[in-house]
């Protein structure tokens, strides 16, 4: 069984890009069924030297806005129950939201090694602008830019602690 990574997050943080990222050309999207797991994209990776199995959680974009917190929670538990890590991802430009700090204080309880990861910090946006981040109090967020691809090795290191 390979270790299995979930990215989770609100929606429009950057998931499916860190995803495609992560995946890069090694892309074999093996599960897209429709129904419960609609949202969900699987593929294999190789991360740090080693074969994963990742999980983007998406789709929540469709949810009304008054259930997004609800769905996404119901969304994420379902994938972290497979996990052996968890990914949680914000955004770093438009800083931390009401959503984000409620989802990360139920990540917290559960009982998955989470790496955080301050995306879209390209540009001006550097890691001062992921500084915001601690106060999620899960841990160091690892600066990255998904749709540039700066702070990969970075996030690779980090995830390779948990590997
Ligand atoms: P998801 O809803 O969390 O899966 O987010 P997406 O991957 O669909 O991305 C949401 C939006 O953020 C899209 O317009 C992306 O192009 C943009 N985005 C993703 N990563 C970055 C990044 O590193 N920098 C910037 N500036 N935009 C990004
Ligand atoms: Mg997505």
């Amino acid at each position: 069984m390979l270790p299995t990574l979930v990215i989770l997050g609100r929606p429009n943080v950057g998931k499916s890009t860190l995803f495609n990222r992560l995946v890069g050309r090694k892309i074999a999207i093996v599960d897209d069924t429709p129904g419960v797991t609609r949202d969900r994209k699987e593929a294999e990776a190789r991360i740090a030297g080693r074969d994963v199995r990742l999980l983007d959680t998406a789709g929540l974009e469709e949810a009304a806005p008054e259930t997004i917190q609800g769905r996404m929670r119901a969304s994420s538990e379902a994938a972290l129950r497979e996990a052996d890590l968890a990914i949680f991802v914000i955004d770093a430009r438009t800083g931390l939201t009401p959503a984000d700090r409620a989802f990360a204080t139920w990540l917290r309880r559960q009982h998955v090694p989470v790496v955080l990861v301050a995306n879209k910090t390209e540009g001006r946006f550097g890691g001062q602008a992921a500084f915001e981040a601690y106060e999620l109090g899960l841990g160091d967020p690892v600066a990255v830019s998904a749709e540039h691809g700066d702070g990969m090795g970075e996030l690779h290191d980090a995830i390779r602690e948990h590997l």
